[in-house]
Parts: structure tokens; C-alpha cells; sequence
């Protein structure tokens, strides 16, 4: 971060010392694990069996002791039948057992034959292929083991997980409270799709695009959002929004406004009912960003071009939003990538660019980097994450953070 100018502050910094506001939010609640995807685990699960329960089939065929078989082809009376479900009678000596895929492997079976290498010949089975001792057996405990830690405190839901947590016999989940967030936006020019038809707009005025992004980002974090709207560019407006907002909630999330020019009232507004510290971090998109308390409640303010808004909240307002619900993993994993595209003017300031994946392997860039061009977020699947100064030639290897980390 050597070549950024003085004042920017590196990310990195940024990032930590907003997590140091952050703390974990104490609430816990018991969820139905139905309804627990995207959630924060707030307790250790710990599995109280063995999960296969016991020894099974992984094949429909025929159960069997290996040794029975003196020679191949070999024949061996078939004594039961076992189900998936239904409990199994230890194997008779020198027979076999039908058995279907997921069953209980009969007490002193070791192989399961697979039906398509069997005769069925009345009540005996004609063994064509000489089992292997285990072969088709899913032991007990092979996926979780009685008293293993199956996901850890912290660790956020998944689909998967929620499979797992059920396979241990969990009917709820201790999970962290969602997080409340205040969000509105700031911006005279502002008008919501919907009360204006495109035609009819007024000469200046855009429609409003953060909000329905940021208020989609706070969802999928598993937020409660407050939807406040759009408070106009005006002291007391902004005042007013902030202190009706700060009882409830545990964010006030306000994107626009954080410049310093006259029609940006985020920063007096804040700090006339609290405190706040306007940060220019060397990032792009992005720089302005500003955090503070307005009573007991955290205030980040997001800049206004929507694709500096969006950047800023994937990497600033996310990790400090798991940080709240108590995950371990707040930084996306990045991964190296070879860049297929020219980067000839590199910036002083660490450089997001929106890439995506093409069918060769490398990424692509969209043609468009400039902070106000959405379209490049919604073409792009992932940002090159580019250090200050750095140029890039197309091979060059480069660090990939994929979408679908953060969102
Ligand atoms: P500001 O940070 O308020 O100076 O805004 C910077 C730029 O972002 C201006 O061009 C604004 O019109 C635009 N902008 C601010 N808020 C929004 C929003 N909610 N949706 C779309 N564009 C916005
Ligand atoms: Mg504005």
C-alpha cells in the first residue's frame, strides 16, 4: 500500500479496525433445522451416534460369510431376506442373505456380492465373482463418529449442513439472532422504479438501484432489514431518519451522502447524535466510507456509484456483519487465476475489477470498470482483487474472489 496517497488508508486497516467495533451479538435461538440455511451456528453440534448407525449394504445383491465360498462359482442357501429398515438375523453358517441397498449387514456377513454377479437358483444363490472381505459394506460411524464435533460454532449454514445436522438426529438449531439493520439511501436525484415511468423523469433525476441491492446482500447475510427509503439531502431529513432508526437496530446502513461536498449530510448528521469518522480507503471502486455510533447503534455509510457501493459492502459491511453473527470465516477465500485480458494503466489505489470465468479457464474483463456501470457487477462473476500499482498482462496470474463466496 506504499504508492497510496497520504490519507488513504489500505484496506486491510480498514477492515480491521471496523471489526473492532464489531462484536458478536449475544442473542442465541433455537430455529427448526428446516428453516436454518444461511444461519450461524452458535454452539458446537456434537453427534450423539454413529452415523451410518450400523454396518450396511452400499448394493441390492446377497450378503455372505467370504470364506464360505471354497470355490468360485459357489452356491449358498439364502436364509433371509433384509430390507432397508427392517433389523437382520446373524447369517446362518454357510448361507447367504438378500439384501438391499441400505440394510443391516447381518451379524458374521463380511462382503456383500452385487445381484448382477449372482444366479438365484430356487431358495440357493450361485456366487459367479469372488467378493473381496468388505466389499460393498458401509461401516458404522464412516461419515460421523459418536461424539465428533460435526460443524463448529461459527460456521454459517448450508444446505449441506442442514442434511448433516439432521443425519444426527437435530430437529432445531442454536443459531445467532439475525442481525437488524436500518438501510436507507440518500440523493435528492433519487426516485423509486415504479412511482416514475422512465419516460416521465425528470431532468436529473436516476432511479434508485443501492437500495434493492444492498437490501437483497442484507437479506442473503441472514439480516433483518428496515427498509427506511429515501431520505432526502437535507440536515434535519437526515437527523430525523438516524435517530428513528437507532433504537431498533443494531446497523444504520446508508449508502450515498458521505463525501464532504455541501449536499453530503451523512457526516454532520451523525455526528450530532453520535460520532463519526470519514475514512478514504485506497480502494477502487469504493474510497469514501465512513463508520460511527449513533447511541448504541454501529453506522457505516457506503459510497453513493452504485458499483463502489456494492464493492465496499462485499468487502467492508459483509465481513463486519458475520463478525456481528459470530462466524469464523469473515474473509472470502481468493484463488489464483490467469488473467486473459491487458491491464496496462495500473492505479495507485488497490483495484477491484469485475472478471469473469470464461470456458478456457481465464478470466475476462468487462470493457467498463467505471464505478458508476452496474452492468459490469451483473456481467462479471467475480473481482480481481489488484494490488496498488500492479499492471497486469494477459497469463499473468492474478487473485480471484468468485461471487459466489460473498454473496
Ligand atoms: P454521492 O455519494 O451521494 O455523492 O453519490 C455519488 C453518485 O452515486 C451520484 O452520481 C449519485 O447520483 C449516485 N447514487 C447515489 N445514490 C444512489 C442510489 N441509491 N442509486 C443509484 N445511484 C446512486
Ligand atoms: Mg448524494
Amino acid at each position: 500500500m506504499s504508492t497510496a496517497r497520504p490519507g488513504l488508508r489500505a484496506l486491510d486497516d480498514a477492515l480491521a479496525e471496523l471489526l473492532g467495533f464489531a462484536s458478536v451479538l449475544a442473542d442465541v435461538e433455537s430455529v427448526p433445522t428446516f428453516d436454518a440455511d444461511g444461519r450461524v451456528l452458535a454452539q458446537d453440534l456434537i453427534s450423539a451416534l454413529h452415523v451410518p448407525p450400523q454396518d450396511n449394504s452400499s448394493m441390492d445383491g446377497y450378503a455372505l460369510r467370504c470364506a464360505d465360498l471354497t470355490q468360485i462359482p459357489g452356491v449358498l442357501a439364502v436364509h433371509q431376506r433384509i430390507a432397508a429398515g427392517s433389523p437382520a438375523a446373524p447369517l446362518a453358517a454357510g448361507s447367504a442373505a438378500r439384501i438391499f441397498t441400505g440394510a443391516p449387514i447381518p451379524t458374521g456377513a463380511d462382503a456383500v456380492v452385487m445381484q448382477e454377479d449372482c444366479e438365484l437358483q430356487g431358495d440357493r444363490v450361485q456366487i459367479n465373482v469372488r467378493p473381496l472381505p468388505g466389499q460393498w459394506i458401509r461401516r458404522a460411524g464412516e461419515d460421523v463418529t459418536l461424539g465428533a464435533t460435526v460443524l463448529a460454532s461459527g460456521s454459517r449454514l448450508t444446505p449441506a449442513s442442514l442434511g448433516l445436522a439432521a443425519s444426527i438426529g437435530m430437529a432445531t438449531l442454536p443459531v445467532r439472532r439475525r442481525p437488524r439493520v436500518a438501510l436507507f439511501s440518500t440523493g435528492d436525484e433519487l426516485v423509486m422504479p415504479g412511482q416514475v415511468a422512465p419516460a416521465d423523469m425528470k431532468p436529473g433525476a436516476i432511479y434508485n438501484s443501492n437500495r434493492f441491492f444492498l437490501r437483497a446482500l442484507l437479506l442473503r447475510l441472514g439480516c433483518e432489514v428496515t427498509d427506511l427509503g429515501i431520505v432526502p439531502d437535507r440536515l434535519d431529513a437526515t437527523v430525523q431518519a438516524l435517530r428513528s432508526a437507532a433504537s431498533e437496530h443494531d446497523l444504520i446502513l446508508t449508502s450515498g451522502g458521505v463525501s464532504v461536498g455541501e449536499e453530503d449530510h451523512i457526516k454532520p448528521a451523525v455526528q450530532s447524535l453520535g460520532e463519526l469518522t470519514l475514512w478514504q480507503i485506497a480502494i477502487k471502486p469504493g474510497k469514501p466510507f465512513a463508520y460511527g455510533r449513533v447511541q448504541d447503534t454501529h453506522f457505516i455509510g457506503l459510497p453513493g456509484n452504485p458499483v463502489s457501493s456494492y464493492v465496499t459492502f462485499l468487502l467492508l459491511v459483509r465481513p463486519f456483519l458475520l463478525k456481528l453473527l459470530g462466524a469464523t470465516d469473515l474473509a472470502p477465500s481468493t484463488i489464483a487465476a490467469q488473467a486473459h485480458f491487458n491491464w496496462p494503466r495500473a492505479d495507485r489505489r488497490r483495484e477491484f475489477l469485475r472478471v469473469r470465468r470464461n470456458a478456457a479457464g481465464g478470466l475476462e474483463l468487462f470493457p467498463n470498470q467505471s464505478s458508476g456501470v452496474l452492468t459490469s457487477a451483473v456481467w462479471a462473476d467475480g473481482l480481481v482483487d489488484n494490488a496498488p500499482g500492479q499492471t497486469i498482462q494477459h497469463g499473468d496470474s492474478v487473485r480471484f474472489i468468485p461471487f459466489a463466496e460473498v454473496l
